[in-house]
């Protein structure tokens, strides 16, 4: 087969050209922040992959899980620990699950923008317009909710979508890997895009906590995982800085899972300048000191 593959039209320049990101402070005395953020997907992960699972019935389980056992053992728990966190849901998942997410909203927690077949957005793609619009009109029908925050599908994004969004209203994203504080994008054409809440790629608990058919991985022990996480958690700490969780129910909601993420937040709670919050917090922590005549409002 002939390489029809050309580097000649690559652009000589950073891939993202946001500025640095600012070195606002966190809230009263806080030092650093953790976003606690939850992917639910349910079963939409696996037909984003591939329509066709839709009648391979235990790759489907996989996902039917996060409904039946994994969402609630997750909302029991935040309120046992007393927090708060951000759910990005999919529009296929409000629509095919409505009262697991009217529970995760009735909670008290917040609700963002996870696409809606959980289609992975690639440049060109005619479905990212879709995806977008049939997210929010989702959210919008079975939950009453115009999210501010949004984070793309199985972490991929283009310039289209940064764009789109920004139009939509959403006031902050969360997929970049490329920071640990937010920032704010810097579209294509040089004006101001969303509030990036960049992710860290070690909190992401598909990686090293679950397997199946069609997403064969290394599941990885409670010690071997809490070590990683406190590691990351606490050298940011020393840096001031901030880490997002990519957490999803039908990995962290299992057994085994559930009792490692509990420890991990114990011990982040236990740290008493670490802020675990939302990202919409985060976003209006950005915001006022971004507002303010120096750049850095006074925290309090
Ligand atoms: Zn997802």
């Amino acid at each position: 087969m002939p390489d029809t593959k050309s580097w000649a039209g690559v652009p000589l320049h950073p891939a993202n050209t946001a500025g640095p990101a600012p070195a606002f402070p966190w809230p009263a005395t806080f030092s650093s922040a953790m976003f606690l953020s939850f992917d639910i997907d349910a079963e939409s992960a696996w037909t984003g992959k591939d329509p066709a699972h839709a009648e391979r019935l235990i790759t489907m389980s996989y996902g039917g899980f996060e409904a039946r056992v994994g969402t609630p053992k997750l909302l029991e728990l935040l309120e046992q620990l007393d927090l708060k966190a951000t759910f990005f849901i999919t529009g296929w998942a409000a629509d095919a699950h409505p009262a697991m997410c009217e529970a995760v909203l009735r909670a008290g927690h917040e609700v963002g923008h996870h696409g809606y077949h959980h289609l992975m957005p690639d440049p060109g793609d005619p479905h990212i317009e879709a995806e977008i619009e049939m997210g929010f009109e989702a959210l919008k029908r079975r939950l009453g909710v115009v999210p501010k925050g949004y984070r793309a599908p199985v972490g991929e994004f283009t310039e289209q979508q940064r764009v789109s969004l920004k139009n939509h209203g959403i006031i902050y994203t969360s997929s970049f890997r490329d920071d640990v504080r937010p920032y704010r994008h810097r579209l294509a054409d040089g004006t101001p895009g969303t509030i990036e809440l960049p992710v860290t790629s070690s909190y992401d608990d598909w990686m090293h906590g679950l397997s199946a058919r069609f997403s064969p991985r290394s599941i990885f022990p409670k010690e071997h995982v809490l070590s990683m996480w406190k590691d990351d958690l606490d050298e940011t700490r020393d840096w001031g800085a901030m880490v997002t969780t990519v957490l999803h129910p039908q990995v962290s909601g299992r057994p085994m899972r559930l009792r490692l993420l509990r420890e991990f937040l114990r011990y982040a709670k236990s740290c008493t300048d670490l802020w675990i919050t939302t990202g919409e917090q985060i976003a209006d922590n950005f915001l006022a000191h971004e507002a303010a005549p120096d750049g850095t409002a006074q925290s309090e």
